[in-house]
């Protein structure tokens, strides 16, 4: 009956196509990519595509009337549970918000909707010679308000930072329907607290980003992918550091371990080299004259550090066909159990060979198989895990090994989550590497910003 109400005043409210409350429809909403089926997700009671800032308001009031909670929802691909439904509630779906509104050159900013494809607007800017680095590997889908929500970032983090480095300025609407702006249309901010920062990474459980400032960077002239290998992974982790106490800052500094460069190859084939143990994909870019003498210099430090095979890309489809290898590794996981799952655990970087081997063993005893990836630059690596949820005994063996990688991470003095974010998955763990004190403000903001608990509930804490 509550839900027949909520139905009724959405359709009178908004444009009866708008929304969506069919169960086969809401039904495809119970579900994101972390497609763990032990998550305890519920299929929504509605699924409302908004088109602008005032319906996001109409939907807001309707839901603090019903008390009934409301989930943001961008291309659904976070991994963490983040936007599926625990308690029912309203999906609200950015699809139709989807507009790039400005990009000033002059300013060097561009003004979005939160729908925008992160891919969409790094083209858009890059085509009158601008840069918004933030690239999560899946950039081709994911929207610029999930991105802000999980503060995304991806391989070019290790040079550029992530997305809480770019937003300037955001709207947002709040848990009473109250439209808020949270900085400025300036590079430089120290007006107050800095209340935007408060909504990037908080999964959308504090506020709804209607509308985003974005600061943009110069594009560099150009680039070059080096793709180096390894018989031995250590050589490949001490080469990372070699690098950077070296003062060069490349772009990117990811990884492969040798069942991700097998699996990859196995079932998309670019030509990796599968008898080598890593490898490492490291990105330079800038001033043409500059790169030659940067790439020479990289590769005396990988020789020196006893990389076992070096290949660089010579043109943009070169380059190209590196990352394509590298970012196909998740989907070429789901090739060898039904399922995949994936973790963004970081370390600081004198740790990271005993986190990648820790993990490599922790898998090993629990007869799981493990292909790792990672931003290592950053110290973070991807553990990405292939299984089968029928399998009860694999499942549970699984659930340990993780409960055991995040307990090494912790050890090593390192955090659970460098970019996806905690979400229904990993709500458990969260007290156990964000000290009492601060998990008890983290709640008192979320309740000063939502005293009754509708916006994404129930997720991080
Ligand atoms: C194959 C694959 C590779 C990936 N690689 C990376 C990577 O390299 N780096 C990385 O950081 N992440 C990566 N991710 C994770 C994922 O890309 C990010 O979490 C992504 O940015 C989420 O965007 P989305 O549009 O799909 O958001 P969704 O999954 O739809 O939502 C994510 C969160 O944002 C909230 N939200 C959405 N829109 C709004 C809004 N307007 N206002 C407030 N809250 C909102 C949702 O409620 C939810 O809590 C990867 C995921 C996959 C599947």
């Amino acid at each position: 009956m509550l839900t027949n109400n909520l139905i009724k005043e959405l359709n009178n409210t908004l444009p009866k196509s708008n929304i969506l409350s069919g169960i086969e429809e809401r039904y495809v909403y119970s579900i994101d990519a972390s497609n763990d089926p032990y998550i305890k997700s519920q299929i929504p009671d509605a699924v409302v595509f908004v088109e602008n800032i005032e319906q996001v308001q109409q939907v807001v009031k309707i839901a603090n009337k019903h008390m009934t909670p409301i989930i943001c929802r961008g291309a659904g691909t976070n991994t963490v549970g983040a936007c599926v439904a625990t308690h029912g509630g309203i999906i609200l779906n950015f699809s139709k918000m989807n507009k790039i509104l400005e990009i000033n050159a002059e300013n060097m900013t561009a003004r979005v909707q939160p729908g925008v494809i992160v891919g969409d607007l790094q083209k858009a800017v890059e085509d009158i010679g601008l840069f918004y680095p933030p690239d999560p590997s899946n950039l081709k889908v994911s929207t610029i308000g999930g991105s802000i929500a999980q503060n995304s970032a991806g391989a070019r983090c290790f040079k550029y930072g992530a997305t809480k480095d770019y937003v300037i300025d955001m709207l947002v609407v709040m848990a009473d329907g109250q439209l808020i702006r949270t900085g400025s249309n300036t590079i430089k901010n120290a007006t107050g607290y800095n209340l935007g920062s408060l909504f990037i990474g908080s999964e959308g459980t504090l506020g709804i980003v209607v509308e985003a400032t974005l600061k943009l960077i110069t594009k560099p002239q150009t680039s070059q992918v080096i793709m180096a290998y390894f018989d031995k992974i250590e050589d490949s982790i001490k080469s990372v550091n070699k690098i950077i106490e070296k003062q060069i800052c490349p772009t990117t500094i990811d990884f492969m371990d040798q069942n991700a460069i097998q699996t990859v190859e196995k079932f998309y084939p670019t030509g990796l080299l599968c008898d080598k143990e890593s490898a490492l994909i490291i990105e330079i870019d800038g001033y043409e004259t500059y790169i030659e003498e940067l790439r020479k210099t990289i590769c005396n430090i990988l020789r020196e550090n006893k990389a076992s095979s070096i290949q660089f890309s010579k043109n943009k489809q070169e380059a190209d066909h590196i990352w394509t290898a590298r970012r196909s590794s998740m989907a070429a996981c789901t090739k060898l159990k039904p399922n995949v799952t994936t973790d963004d655990v970081i370390v600081p970087r004198q740790n990271l060979a005993k986190l990648v081997k820790g993990i490599q063993e922790i898998c090993k005893r629990h007869n799981l198989t493990v292909c790792m990836v990672g931003h290592v630059g950053d110290g973070s690596v991807h553990p990405q895990i292939p299984i089968d949820y029928n399998d009860k005994d694999e499942y549970r063996h699984y659930k340990i090994a993780k409960s055991e990688i995040y307990h090494l991470t912790v050890k090593l003095d390192g955090i659970i989550s460098g970019e996806h974010g905690i979400g229904l998955e990993k709500k458990a763990y969260i007290s156990k590497v964000v000290e009492g004190g601060a998990l008890d403000y983290m709640r008192q903001i979320k309740k000063i910003f939502d005293p009754k608990n509708i916006l994404n509930p129930y997720k991080i804490f």
